[in-house]
């Protein structure tokens, strides 16, 4: 390791913890501090786990959980990318913010949050760590429905694998902004600018066993609020 690719704070200084972690295209959209890296994984609600299967890549979405600096992520007991995960794995958690559209082909681009996490992962064996990994699985998705519902029986935890890695090595790349047309191109006749999208919660619609007199619970509330359409955004410009 050259001077250069030192670790300079593992748990999110101002430079990559490793050169494999270093953003190097649009090295400028690079970020590596935790306060970063961990505010696009609590807002992003899955991830894509990638592992190598007899010598060819292999890339699934599932969801995911974080405690600290530990990422958790469950299954089957049978579930190749787990075991896999083992040997090496790599996640990746993508936040789409926008469309850019520019004035050229070349130049359009997406507005966008994204961290990776490359590492090996390990097994969780210890019960009371996997119970704990359950929970922060299940709060990353709906916080606060770990105290509303059933917790996981002896059965049901020995059908789930769980496995967890360290955020050692990661990278967080961002992009914002308006499009970056070359500046002859920004005379040219064509409408250019940002589509901001969003991720907006429908109506919650409540299953047909819930008996009428079981209110909607805080954590649902919290979701709607949490995914609510944006304000003030309507019309184009
Ligand atoms: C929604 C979205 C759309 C994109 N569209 C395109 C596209 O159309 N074309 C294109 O070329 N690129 C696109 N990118 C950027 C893409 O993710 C790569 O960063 C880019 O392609 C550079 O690849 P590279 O192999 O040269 O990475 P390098 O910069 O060589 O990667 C080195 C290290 O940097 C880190 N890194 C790289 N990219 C990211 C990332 N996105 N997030 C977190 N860490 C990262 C990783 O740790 C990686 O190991 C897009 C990204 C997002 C999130």
């Amino acid at each position: 390791m050259s001077s250069s690719d030192a670790p300079s704070n593992a748990t999110g200084g101002a430079g990559p913890v490793s050169a494999r972690v270093r953003v190097r295209r649009h090295a400028d959209r690079g970020r590596y501090d935790a306060a970063t890296v961990e505010a696009i994984l609590d807002a992003a609600l899955i991830c894509h786990v990638g592992v190598v299967e007899d010598g060819q890549p292999l890339v699934l979405p599932t969801g995911f959980g974080r405690a600290g600096r530990t990422l958790y992520l469950h299954g089957a007991v049978a579930n190749r990318s787990l075991r896999l995960a083992l040997e090496g794995v790599c996640v990746t958690v993508t936040l789409l913010d926008g469309l850019v559209l520019a004035r050229s082909v070349f130049t359009h681009s997406m507005n966008y949050r994204s961290v990776v996490v490359r590492g090996r992962a390990r097994p969780v064996t210890d019960p009371a760590e996997k119970l704990a990994a359950l929970r922060a699985i299940t709060e990353h998705l709906v916080p606060g429905r770990w105290a509303e519902v059933r917790t996981p029986s002896p059965t049901e935890l020995a059908a789930t694998a769980v496995i967890a890695l360290d955020m050692e090595e990661c990278s967080a790349k961002v992009r914002s902004g308006p499009p970056r047309d070359e500046a002859p191109d920004r005379s040219l006749p064509v409408w250019a600018g940002e589509v901001p999208l969003h991720l907006v919660a429908g109506s919650p619609r409540r299953d047909e066993h819930v008996s009428t007199g079981i209110a909607e619970p805080p954590s649902v509330a919290a979701t709607r609020g949490r995914f609510a359409a944006p304000g003030g955004e309507a019309g184009g410009a």
